[in-house]
């Protein structure tokens, strides 16, 4: 019995398709199903990854109907993508609507490939994503009838009872870490209680598994201190952990040394709070080395923290793509939301990093639009304040996301049915402004294009 369980440890993880009006790869990778898998090695697990998202998979190349995806700088760029039907209750909305990754029949030929996996494990991330998820649910169901399915990620943590009614998986992981990852196994007659971890494998997300890594996901912390009124990161993570910062060097130096990587994405929420003992030891560590590395913060950064001292470190260090966590210039506003922004806290870093050395175009404000009650004027008023310092504008449309602070209000403030349907989460809707405030998108959108443009001629 002891041998059967040694001789057939295989799992198929799986990263979904994307079911949306528009999707981007922005550094987007699956960390937390990376971890899992790489966490599941080191038990003692084969680990099958199959990336629906995957931009170099050779079996899309030749396939008619669907276009190569362009890429662009320092890894990212667009997916492979095919318009589809919009889903029922998206029906009255009159914009095209995608499947972006890999075809279908392409998901089946993977699925195919691994014989008698023992379960197939899914992640999910946004919740308006969910087709994508159910899709894979039904793919995996029909290749390998009987074998257990189990699904966790963001959309199951946030929506737990919509994803257990609708997903079609055996079990629904809403607890994070890895704890209730391997109970969901045992439920599902896998052991792995009794396998000591092997020292082999290296303990970091198994980004090898991917086709090509061109890129890597760093998360260096969990958490954030702050509690945005739009945010459910404390009801993901309620207590912020740290790594050290010589476990983050490791990683880096190791994705450096042994596959080439220049290109590293931070995912923490708070990358630059405490920074005396985190994050500025591991850059000053990094900037000593010299590799050339580039870092790219697509999560926003906490405008208080950038001092001149830090961003000095930040262009020493190699940051490439910086995001500010602007969100709007009201200062009132920030009051009531999140309380993250001062008055002159943006103009400060802002000047910080000019006097590092950064060039405008590195530097981005990400600026909130479509909040209940927030008025278009606002908006306008946080574009023309971004545009006269320098910097560039992106416009981050509002989802509202389950559990965050904000979710009552947003529930009552919009015309569709937030929570029975997470397709109505999506921010492309802006679901939280009427119809009078969304016709002003265009205008909004073409200000900051005509900033952009400013920046783009010498
Ligand atoms: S929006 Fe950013 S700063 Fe605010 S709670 Fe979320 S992660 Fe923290």
């Amino acid at each position: 019995m002891r041998s059967l369980h040694i001789m057939n440890r295989t799992l198929i993880l799986i990263n979904p398709c994307i079911y949306d009006f528009a999707a981007y790869d922005l550094w987007s990778k699956p960390l937390g199903l990376l971890s899992v898998a790489g966490s599941l090695r080191r038990w003692g697990f084969n680990v099958h990854l199959i990336d629906c998202l995957d931009v170099h998979h050779g079996g899309m190349m030749g396939k008619g109907a669907v276009k190569p995806p362009k890429r662009r700088l320092y890894g990212t760029g667009k997916f492979w993508r095919e318009p589809v039907p919009r889903p029922s209750p998206l029906k009255d909305t009159h914009r095209p609507y995608s499947r972006y990754g890999l075809l279908p029949e392409l998901i089946e030929q993977e699925l195919r490939k691994v014989r008698d996996p023992r379960a197939v494990l899914i992640t999910s991330l946004m919740t308006y994503w969910y087709p994508g998820v159910t899709e894979a649910v039904s793919l995996a169901r029909k290749v390998h009838p009987g074998v257990p399915v189990i699904m966790g990620g963001i959309y199951a943590r946030l929506c737990r009872d919509h994803a257990t009614r609708t997903s079609g998986a055996d079990r629904v992981v809403s607890e994070p870490g890895m704890g209730p990852v391997l109970k969901a196994l045992a439920e599902c007659g896998i052991d792995a209680s009794r396998e000591p971890p092997s020292g082999t494998v290296p303990p970091y997300p198994a980004f090898d598994l991917l086709t090509r890594v061109q890129y890597v996901c760093l998360m260096t912390s969990l958490g954030c201190p702050y509690r945005c009124q739009y945010c459910a990161s404390h009801f993901l993570q309620p207590v912020m952990l740290k790594r050290a910062p010589g476990d983050v060097v490791e990683e880096i130096l190791y994705w450096h040394r042994d596959f080439g990587v220049r290109d590293f994405a931070f995912y923490d929420d708070a990358l630059l709070v405490d920074s005396e003992t985190h994050a500025a030891v591991f850059l000053e560590r990094l900037a000593r080395r010299d590799l050339n590395l580039r870092f790219h913060t697509p999560n926003a950064l906490h405008v208080k923290e950038i001092t001149l001292d830090m961003a000095g470190l930040m262009r020493r260090s190699g940051f490439r793509t910086i995001r500010l966590g602007l969100e709007t210039s009201d200062i009132s506003l920030h009051r009531d939301l999140d309380g993250k922004i001062a008055v002159g806290d943006f103009e400060r870093a802002v000047r910080n990093l000019f006097k590092a050395g950064f060039d405008r175009r590195e530097i981005g404000a990400y600026i909130l639009v479509g909040l209940p009650w927030q008025t278009v004027d606002s908006v306008r008023e946080t574009i023309d304040f971004v545009g006269a310092s320098g910097v560039v504008p992106h416009l981050a449309e509002y989802s509202p996301i389950p559990h965050s602070p904000m979710w009552e209000n947003a529930v009552k403030s919009s015309r569709y049915d937030l929570t029975s349907e997470p397709l109505f989460h999506n921010n492309t809707l802006l679901p939280c402004w009427d119809e009078t405030k969304r016709a002003q998108i265009p205008i909004l959108k073409e200000m900051v294009s005509r900033i952009r443009e400013k920046y783009r001629q010498p």
